[in-house]
């Protein structure tokens, strides 16, 4: 007879053969596979929750290493897309659980079909433009999500249940402005700060799944250096943008910035306008014409003496070694001519 491997999760009386079996039943998407991503990935699948859609836009660099406990010095130097390391890396840790990977940017066009089959969703995005979008979708599904965020070494996290509870723009109604926020860049991490805030979350998650509701709603804050913890309530406010008067901005804008320069690197991200869907083969081809070119896994490479790019299928591409956008933009517009 085999062995249960979750037996010692199973004795939990918060579990119990049936809370399993829920696990087993339940799917999660993790949106944004980063430092807390990266932790709540290896807890979800190890608990043996049944179906993780993981979706992130990056490729894995030396830089995350100090924190993005699922990637390697490998992952780094081959640059591979974080979404098929972990997918990688998930699959090794429990086979008999389904991981769907996709290295995609999360916008207002596509963010409905991600959230719309999962039960949970776990906020391991690094901007706020994104978890706005999160928030009104989710509010829109009635699909709870977690939200969590660390810098420097706090974090906070809260769990939104649409329907029953605050969202995120009850709490803030509006996302920080650019520059007025410190970022990891600017702030820099600690990693046991994530490795808390992402626990907490991935918590709330399975408490979730198991079909428990989490306690109470409330703003957490932990700063594990100081030795500080906090929780705050938050209300519901009646006159919210979004839950509250279902004026969903962010879902509706269904547009995407052309070029965001990506936290942490010296790289921009270009989108085209419209989703598109490449013909490697034949982009290949024309590629070869002016440079290097590279095709494995998820996204194509190309390398001339003037830039390096990551394509991926649907039209976006990462312009490494610069911040100018305009830049950037422009290689973009030459080699890929959109
Ligand atoms: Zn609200």
């Amino acid at each position: 007879m085999s062995e249960n491997r979750y037996a010692r999760q199973q004795i939990l009386p918060e579990f119990g053969p049936e809370g399993q079996q829920r696990l087993a039943d339940s799917s999660v998407l993790i949106l944004g596979y980063g430092a807390l991503g990266c932790v709540h990935g290896e807890l979800l699948a190890r608990a043996g929750v049944g179906r993780i859609r993981i979706v992130d836009r990056d490729l894995v660099e030396l830089t995350n290493l100090q924190r993005q406990i699922a990637f390697d010095e490998h992952d780094a130097n081959s640059q591979t897309p974080k979404a098929e390391a972990a997918a990688r890396r998930l699959r090794a840790i429990n086979s008999s659980i389904v991981i769907e990977a996709e290295a995609i940017d999360v916008t207002p066009r596509n963010i409905e079909a991600f959230i719309r089959d999962v039960d949970v969703v776990l906020d391991a995005t690094d901007n706020f433009e994104t978890r706005y979008l999160l928030n009104d979708a989710c509010v829109k599904f009635e699909k709870p999500w977690i939200y969590g965020g660390v810098i420097g070494t706090e974090g906070v996290t809260m769990a939104i249940l649409p329907g029953t509870g605050p969202c995120l723009r009850c709490l803030m109604p509006d996302a920080p402005t650019a520059g007025s926020f410190p970022t990891c860049d600017t702030s820099g991490v600690l990693n046991a700060a994530v490795a808390i805030i992402a626990s907490w979350q991935a918590a709330a998650a399975l408490r979730l799944l198991v079909g428990s509701m989490p306690p109470q709603q409330r703003l957490v804050s932990i700063d594990c250096w100081n030795g500080l913890f906090n929780s705050f309530a938050v209300n519901k406010e009646d006159g919210c943008p979004c839950c509250g008067l279902r004026n969903f901005e962010f879902l509706e804008a269904k547009r995407t910035a052309w070029t965001t320069v990506l936290c942490g690197r010296n790289a921009v991200q270009v989108s085209p306008p419209q989703a598109v869907n490449l013909d490697f083969t034949a982009l290949t081809e024309r590629l070869q014409q002016a440079g290097r070119v590279l095709r494995g896994g998820l996204l194509l490479r190309f390398q001339t003496t003037e830039t390096e790019m990551a394509i991926f299928p649907d039209g976006r591409a990462i312009i490494m070694g610069t911040t100018d956008e305009a830049k950037a933009r422009g290689f973009y517009a030459k080699y890929l001519g959109i």
